[in-house]
Order: C-alpha cells, then structure tokens, then sequence
C-alpha cells in the first residue's frame, strides 16, 4: 500500500494553521466541532456541501431511552442482539446512558423533532426494538433536519470554519502521531494540526448499489491505515433490505431507501404470489434483523428469478402515510408508484459500514492525535450488524466524546512539518471502467450473501488489482477514488477470507 497519494511537489504548498481539523460535514463532524472549546480555532472540511452525507439522508430516527416505559437495559439488551456477539459492551453501555442527554441537547438546539397533537414528543419503534425509542423530525427527514441544524449553528460560531468542496488527500505524522492533513479546496494546501477527527462517513459506493451518496468510498478510512491507523470488522457490511427497486443496478446514483419504519408501521412485504413470506421465518417476522430480512428478500428473488419484492402499504391510509413519511410519498409517486394502493418494488442494497477505524471510548485511534466517529469508526457498538437508528446516536455519542478528550488532552500544532510525496510513474488511464470493475467484484463476492469460494475468488481479483494500482501515479480526484475504492475493497475482502465464523452481515452460505 502506498503511503501517500499526492504525487505533486509538497515544498511549493501553501500551508494553513488550526487548532482541530474536522474532515466531514455529517453529524459526527459537525456535533464534534461544536464541542471544542470556543478557544480553539476549528477547521472543517467536506467534499461536497453540507446535503453531502449520509447524515442528511437518514429518515427513520434517532433511537435513545426517552419513552416513560423504556429503560436502559432493553436498549443495551436490544443492541447486544442485533450485534451478534461481536458488541462491545461497555462501549455499547456508553451509547445508550449517555444518549438521552445528546437528544435533550438536540431538543434544546431547536432541532425540529415530530410532536403528535397533544404536544408530546413523537416516539416510534423499528425493526430490532423491543420499545418505542425513536426520535424523529420532518416525518421522515431526521437526518436532514439535525444535520441542516446543526450546520447552521456551526456557521454561527466564530471559532468554526466550513469549508465546502474541499476533500483531504493525505494525513502527516512524525514520531509523535499526526501532524496535518493535506487537503484540495481548488488548491492543494497543507493544514499544519496535530488534533484531527475523521467523521468520513461510509462506503457504500465500492458496491453497485447503495442508499449511500457518491463519495461515500472509505477515503477517510484508507488515509488513516496509510498513517498507521488500525481497523477492526472492515467485513461486517449492512444490507438495506428495502430500497426502491427501480432500474438497472449499474447506473443508478444512489438506491432510494423506504425506511424500515414504514414495516414499523404495518408494511408487509410480499412475494410474487402475494405471499407475506417473513411470517414464521422469525418471531419479529417483517420486522426480524435486517441481515435476516436481507436474506429472506434474496432468497425470494432467487427462487422465482425476479429483481424484486414487494412492499405492501395498503394497511395505512393515504392521510397516514403521506404525514408519516412526506419523502418516501413523494418518491413513491414520483416514480409511478400510486402509495399506499401499490405495492412498491423493493430490493436490498448496500447501508451501512459496522467496522472502521479502531477508537477506544473517547474517539482514539493508535495514532496519536487521531480520533474517529460515526460511521467511519469501530467503537465496538455495532457489532456483526448495526442496530437501527443507532448509527446516529453513535455519530452524538461519541463525537462529543472525542471532542471533549482533545479539549482535555490538547496537542499544540507542529509548524513546518515535513512531508513527503509519492514517487510513483505509472500513467493512470480508463480510470471510470476501473472504478466500476472494483464495485462488480465487491458486489459479486462480498455481497450479503458469502460464499468461501466466493470470497477466495474476490480477494484474489482484488488483490491483482492493488498491486497494479500500487504503482500507478495519481493525479486527479478521481484517480485517488479509484485508489481508495481499491483499498476500501481490499480491506473488505481480507476481512471477509480472515473471519472464520459465519455471524451478522458477514453471512457465509453452506
Ligand atoms: C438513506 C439512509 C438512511 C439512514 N437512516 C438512518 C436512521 O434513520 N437512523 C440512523 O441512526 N442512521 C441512519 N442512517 C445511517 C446514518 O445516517 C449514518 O451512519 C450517519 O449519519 C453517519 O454520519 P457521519 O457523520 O459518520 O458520516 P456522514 O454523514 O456520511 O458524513 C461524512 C462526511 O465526510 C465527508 N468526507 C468523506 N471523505 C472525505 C474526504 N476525503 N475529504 C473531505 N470530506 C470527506 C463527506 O463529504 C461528508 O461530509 C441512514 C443512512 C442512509 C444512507
């Protein structure tokens, strides 16, 4: 693996100063930056704006122990389960009591969350949990409208710097951890920091489909292990099991997702024959495990060789389903699809990503100066498969917690670090055809359904693919996705042949 992706001259750079650098606009990055001490001069970057996240696109909610019949040992229990065995606890202990104060904080920021007539906080249930615990705003928009909130109060904070459609290439350490990052915001600079937070989010574009955005690649990911960063469960993949299944895979943008909330509220899904085949195939039936309902939905595919299921609606109202879920409604109708009289067409895709970088309980890394949180981190919360709407939770959680520690812990910027460049010669061409080579083979063999064959086969091809691209020079953006994308695979699929054991979303067939 290479150790840096820039190729161009480092001397000539312009070089900037900041006390914490934040890379990534969604809720872990902007929750964070908004609990570092006001002293500190905070810099944070995203590739796109601020609508260029998975956090902007979440729907269902954030889950926390708010409901008078709730306690904190059903969450904890709740999340154990889903996770597999593969949770750890503590961490998992962390989540859930500190939880409802990040919610309280979000209520006091203003953040809009639903109310029902009477005035009381709307508290849903999803897939997994045995209470209502979710929070949610805008019907179906939580992301979007704590996200949207959030970033407006950071452009109010004289400390905090945005800087949109800026992306970070590389990070610097010396001897003693991390010592900046090199970044593109129309020019290559240097940002001289010795505190930075990865809040990179996903990486669901190295598959065919994904409810995730286009720069959700694993970069922030990559340029950590490229720093000495360790990672754990890079295999443990969640599959959505219903996104709209409209086209072809191979060119589709972004798979659109209908929220395991509207199985929360009575949506069934149905086979060919019309057949509600999740009954008897788990006590939760239509709202089991993801991973479970993942597979159930293949196996129906598979069996009468269809590109989709069914998701029947019609127990709710149109009244109903249109106040409840604004996004999916207007979706749904877009595409043709008269809701709730219509069964809409639904497959799985590609979520969310369990493993990530490895922190302990305050964000560290084993890089010193390095934190992560949200979704590019592995705290140990999620387990062999994430539990839903506690992904955001995570981002709150443990985005304030490594907030706090740098505020405790802060590590004075090196000025005039050294950095260096890579010296590789190889021409990169066809860079587009490449990337889309890497997404069939992750998505053929690493799919939510594993075979060992299968995944011999993958990392093979992958492997083959890295050493070429090892020696490749890189120039462009999109030269250093391809990159990424290679890592980000590779990562995935030794993962996936290293783990022995069948468990969660890593599920071995046979
Ligand atoms: C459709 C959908 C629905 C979901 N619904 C829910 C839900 O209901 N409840 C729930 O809890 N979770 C949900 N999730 C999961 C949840 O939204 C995410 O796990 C969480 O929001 C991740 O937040 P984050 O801050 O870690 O990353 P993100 O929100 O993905 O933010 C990543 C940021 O990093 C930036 N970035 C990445 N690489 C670089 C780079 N190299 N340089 C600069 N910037 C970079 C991106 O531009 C972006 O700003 C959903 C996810 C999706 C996709």
């Amino acid at each position: 693996m290479k150790r840096y992706l820039y190729s161009g001259d480092t001397e000539k750079l312009e070089r900037v100063q900041c006390d914490v650098l934040i890379i990534g606009s969604g809720i872990a990055g902007l929750y964070s930056a908004l609990h570092i001490d006001k002293n500190h001069k905070v810099i944070v970057i995203t590739k796109t704006q601020v609508d260029g996240s998975n956090s902007w696109l979440a729907q269902g909610g954030i889950a926390s122990v708010i409901a008078p019949d709730d306690f904190f040992d059903s969450h904890i229990e709740d999340t154990l389960v889903a996770g597999a065995g593969l949770c750890d606890r503590k961490a998992v202990e962390v989540l859930v009591d500190e939880g409802p104060r990040n919610i309280q904080e979000l209520i006091a920021d203003n953040v809009p969350f639903d109310h029902n007539p009477e005035g009381d906080l709307e508290i849903t249930r999803e897939g997994g949990h045995s209470h209502r615990r979710i929070v949610h705003a805008g019907g179906d928009a939580t992301g979007r409208e704590t996200t949207k909130r959030l970033g407006e109060i950071a452009l109010t904070k004289e400390n905090i710097e945005v800087k949109f459609n800026t992306y970070m290439v590389d990070l610097f350490t010396d001897e003693h951890g991390v010592t900046g990052a090199l970044i593109n915001d129309g020019e290559y600079k240097i940002v001289e920091c010795s505190n930075i937070i990865l809040a990179t989010g996903g990486i669901g574009h190295i598959y065919l489909s994904t409810t995730n955005p286009k720069g959700a690649i694993g970069d922030g990911i990559c340029s950590a292990v490229r720093a000495g960063a360790e990672t754990y469960g890079m295999e443990l993949v969640q599959f959505h099991p219903t996104t709209l299944a409209i086209g072809s895979m191979e060119n589709s943008e972004r798979a659109f997702l209908i929220s395991e909330a509207v199985r929360g509220e009575g949506g069934i899904l149905r086979n060919q024959r019309g057949e509600a085949f999740m009954q008897g195939k788990h006590p939760r039936a239509d709202l089991a495990p993801r991973d479970i309902v993942t597979r159930a939905i293949l196996a129906e595919m598979k069996k009468e060789n269809i590109d989709n299921v069914w998701l029947d609606v019609s127990s709710m109202s149109e009244e109903f389903f249109k106040h409840r879920f604004p996004t999916i409604y207007q979706k749904c109708h877009e595409s043709g699809i008269d809701v709730p009289r219509e069964y809409i067409p639904i497959r799985p895709s590609q979520h969310y990503q369990m493993g990530g970088v490895k922190t302990d309980l305050n964000g560290k890394t084993n890089v010193d100066g390095l934190y992560a949180a949200g979704e590019c981190a592995w705290t140990g919360i999620h387990g062999a498969n994430r539990l839903a709407s506690n992904s955001m939770l995570e981002c709150l959680v443990f985005g304030r917690r490594a907030a706090e520690y740098i505020n405790d812990n802060f590590r004075p910027t090196v000025k005039n670090i050294e950095v260096s460049k890579d010296n590789s010669s190889i021409e990169s061409t066809d860079v587009e055809r490449k990337q889309l080579e890497v997404r069939k083979i992750v998505s053929t063999y690493a799919n939510a359904v594993r075979t060992r064959q299968g995944l011999a086969k993958g990392k093979e091809l992958i492997d083959d693919i890295s050493a070429k691209a090892d020696k490749l020079k890189l120039v462009t953006q999109e030269d250093y996705d391809y990159y990424n994308m290679v890592c980000t695979a590779k990562m995935i699929l030794d993962g996936a042949n290293n783990r022995k054991e069948s468990i969660g979303a890593h599920y071995i067939e046979g």
